[in-house]
Parts: structure tokens; C-alpha cells; sequence
């Protein structure tokens, strides 16, 4: 029996499941301290799981630079480029918005925060005993990802690099990358002939090479999503698990009720297309997704299976897609909103309606900023609370970094296939067939 590629990437992670849940079981004593067998085995699931993120990481520039440039030089005119960039802009805002009240309503119904009207004891308890140590956990996360940033508005600021140089060698700088690309494509469509047609023809090149080597990169799949599964299920600490398991279902639930029924509602009415077909066409990127909680580096994945899978165009997928792994993200804005009022609801401090208001808009222009690595929504969090200030807030997102990882890998999914899904609908209203056949 042959498996398809895949099915091979679903069989990895169920493998990982199960040898994760082993290493986790066996070698974990009750102190939550692993044995030196089970950490030399994380290390080696690390290892793997780094060679093969960094493989998929090692293509993003050169396929942004290349398809964004390539996209917007094809449009031909400024016109062509205005509509489709205002399509997208007011996609990308819609579905982050319905993320969000969807988030809002779940938070506000369930309350995760709280027990019987008061804050939740045993998680203040948690964190009280704790708190040095998460607070700790925050501030090294934060500025390992380099967010010096603790305004709204320096996002923005970030956008513009000093030197192209800088943008194109740091897979943190999307927004630089995207930016500079676009700047090169707009100029692309003015210079003199001669000029245009060799600078286009290399940067075609450059487009047809990096989605070849991404082809390469997927063969080892299984093996790097066997990895960081493993990886991840072997190190879930289950007691803190317990704790916040309300908080847990509350954005797992949120971000299903975001994938499984508001993304199909908007394919059926406003793509017409079979949304069942889309999450076909989408299966590696969502494993991927998946398996790397990383928008950036399943980029490629996504980009391939949207050309080639849902037959969208080069013209709007190039356009589309690089712009929403890091502009467009759903599953991130909902995420935002539910931790950030969870935690106002631990602490025991009342949000006002306008500050609820408050959350809704700085969740949406913080998930335009936020990198589409793993844990970034961390960042727009602590923006969030600092914009908000909410107190003793820090030593509460110390806490949720406990099941921060599997709610990464959710939230990501959820962002690769919004970003996915406007590719699908802007290609339908530009005229084109999309989705009439999906390869098995
Ligand atoms: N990991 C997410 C992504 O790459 C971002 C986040 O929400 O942390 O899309």
C-alpha cells in the first residue's frame, strides 16, 4: 500500500502522539522532572524538529521578495493593484473581526477566570506560588523575540527598514520584507522596459526556484512533524493542564467554531465555492501548520498548495498570501482577546465595556504586528495589558505559557486557512476558476 504525502504527515503525528505521551508518562516523575533518558530523547525531537523548521524557515525571504514583486508587477498597473490590496485589506479586517467577537462572546459567557462570580482560587493560588518564576518566563520570552515595542504604534514604526538589507535578513521583519517588496513591485510596473523585463525575469527565476525547494524541504515532512509533535507532547506539564483546562476549552472551542463554521459560511456565500474542497486542497499546510505553530515558515507550504491544489492564480495567491502570514491573522486576534480578558478576570479587575471595546481594537491592530513564529501572540498580550494596565499581569501569561503550545498550534492552523480562504475568494471575485478539482 502506498501512502500519500499527506497521509504520511498524519501518521507522523499520531506516532508522535503516542511516543510523545510515552516519554511523557514513563519518564516524568512526580515532581514534573524528566529522567536523563527522556531528556536526551526531547533533545533529539528538538534537534530534528529545528533542521526541518529551519529548512522551511531558509525559503521564506527569497519567496516573498520573489512573489510579491512578481504579483503586483503582473497586475500591470497601479489600478489592478489598488483594487486587489483593498479587497484583501477589507478580508483580512472582516475575518479578524468575527475572530474576535467570537472570542469576546466565549470569554464573556464561559468566564474561565472565574469560580462562582470571584476569581478562580486555585489558579491565583497557582500563580501566587509561582510568580517570580512566570514573571521571569514573560520577560525572557519578550525579549528574546526582540519586542522592544510596547506601543501600538511602533509596529507600524517597524515597518519601514533603514537598510533593504536588514528586511530581507530577518525572518522576524515580515512587515519590512513586505513592505520593501512592494515598493520594489510598484516601481517594477513605472522603470524602462529593458530594465523591467531582465529585474522580472529574475525575480521569476527566484520564485519558481524557491517553491521547488520547498517541494524538496516536504519530503521530510513526516520526519520533522513527527519531531516537534513529540517534542511537545512529551514536555506538556498535565497538572497545569488541569488548571486551566476551562481556559483551555474555551479558546480551543472558539478557534473550532472560527475554522469549522464562520471560514466555510464566508466560502460558501462569498466564494461559492465547496468549503469541503478548500480544506482539502489545504491539508499539508494545515498539518504543517499544525505541527510548526509557525504562519512564517509553513508560508511555502501554503503558497503551493493554493496554486497548485485550489488553482488560484499566481497573480493573487503572490499577493494574497505573504501579506496575510503575518497581516492576517484570525485564530491570533481571537487568542489575544480571550487571554487578555481571562486575565483581567483572575486578577479581579473589572473591564468596562469601552475597555472591552479597547481589547477588540488593540487584539485586531496587534495581530497585524505580530510574526508568524511560534508564541508571538505572547507579545501582543503583554501590549495589550500594558495599553489596558491591567495589574500583575505578567506573572498570569507566565502561567498560560503552561498550554500555550497546543493552543499555538490550533491558533496557526486558523490563520494559515483564513489566509488560504481570502486567496480563494479574492481569486473568485477577480473571475478566476478555483477549487474545480482538487489533485488527491
Ligand atoms: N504562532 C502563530 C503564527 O505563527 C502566532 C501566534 O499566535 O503566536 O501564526
Amino acid at each position: 500500500m502506498k501512502f500519500k504525502p499527506w497521509q504520511l504527515i498524519l501518521l507522523a503525528m499520531l506516532l508522535a502522539l503516542v511516543v510523545g505521551g510515552i516519554v511523557n508518562a514513563r519518564m516524568v516523575n512526580d515532581a514534573g522532572e524528566m529522567s536523563a533518558l527522556g531528556n536526551r530523547l526531547v533533545s533529539i525531537f528538538d534537534y530534528v524538529g529545528n533542521i526541518f523548521m529551519s529548512l522551511l524557515k531558509m525559503v521564506i525571504v527569497p519567496l516573498v521578495l520573489s512573489s510579491v514583486v512578481v504579483g503586483i508587477a503582473r497586475l500591470g498597473n497601479t489600478r489592478g493593484f489598488a483594487r486587489m490590496g483593498g479587497k484583501t485589506l477589507c478580508y483580512y479586517m472582516l475575518t479578524s473581526l468575527f475572530a474576535i467577537l467570537i472570542g469576546l462572546t466565549m470569554v464573556n459567557f464561559f468566564k474561565p477566570g472565574l469560580k462562582d462570580g470571584q476569581p478562580n482560587e486555585a489558579i491565583k493560588a497557582q500563580i501566587e506560588a509561582n510568580a517570580e518564576e512566570y514573571t521571569g518566563k514573560v520577560a525572557a520570552k519578550v525579549g528574546s523575540e526582540g519586542a522592544d515595542m510596547t506601543a501600538v504604534s511602533e509596529i507600524f514604526l517597524r515597518m519601514i527598514p533603514q537598510n533593504i538589507f536588514e528586511a530581507l535578513s530577518d525572518n522576524g521583519k515580515m512587515l519590512s520584507l513586505i513592505f520593501v517588496s512592494l515598493l520594489t513591485g510598484i516601481g517594477l510596473i513605472f522603470i524602462s522596459e529593458p530594465s523591467r523585463k531582465s529585474l522580472l525575469g529574475f525575480f521569476e527565476g527566484l520564485n519558481e526556484l524557491s517553491l521547488l525547494v520547498t517541494n524538496w524541504v516536504m519530503l521530510l515532512a513526516p520526519i520533522g512533524v513527527f519531531a516537534l509533535v513529540a517534542e511537545t507532547v512529551a514536555q506538556a506539564g498535565i497538572p497545569i493542564v488541569l488548571i486551566l483546562s476551562k481556559y483551555f476549552l474555551v479558546v480551543a472551542g472558539a478557534l473550532l467554531i472560527h475554522l469549522l463554521v464562520v471560514m466555510p459560511l464566508i466560502l460558501a456565500f462569498l466564494g461559492k465555492v465547496n468549503p469541503l474542497r478548500q480544506f482539502y486542497a489545504m491539508r499539508n499546510a494545515l498539518l504543517t501548520a499544525f505541527s510548526t505553530s509557525s504562519s512564517s515558515a509553513t508560508l511555502p507550504v501554503t503558497m503551493r498548495a493554493v496554486q497548485e491544489n485550489a488553482g488560484v492564480s499566481n497573480r493573487v495567491s503572490s499577493f494574497v498570501l505573504p501579506l496575510g502570514a503575518t497581516v492576517n491573522m484570525d485564530g491570533t486576534a481571537l487568542y489575544e482577546c480571550i487571554a487578555v480578558i481571562f486575565i483581567a478576570q483572575v486578577v479581579g479587575w473589572d473591564l468596562s465595556i469601552a475597555q472591552q471595546i479597547s481589547v477588540v481594537v488593540l487584539a485586531l491592530l496587534t495581530s497585524i504586528g505580530v510574526a508568524g513564529v511560534p508564541s508571538a501572540s505572547l507579545v501582543a498580550i503583554v501590549i495589550i495589558v500594558y495599553n489596558l494596565k491591567i495589574p500583575n499581569a505578567e506573572a498570569v501569561i507566565g502561567l498560560l505559557l503552561a498550554v500555550d503550545r497546543p493552543l499555538d498550534m490550533l491558533r496557526t492552523a486558523v490563520n494559515v486557512f483564513s489566509d488560504s480562504c481570502g486567496a480563494v475568494v479574492i481569486a473568485k471575485s477577480e473571475g478566476e476558476q478555483v477549487l474545480e478539482e482538487v489533485p488527491a
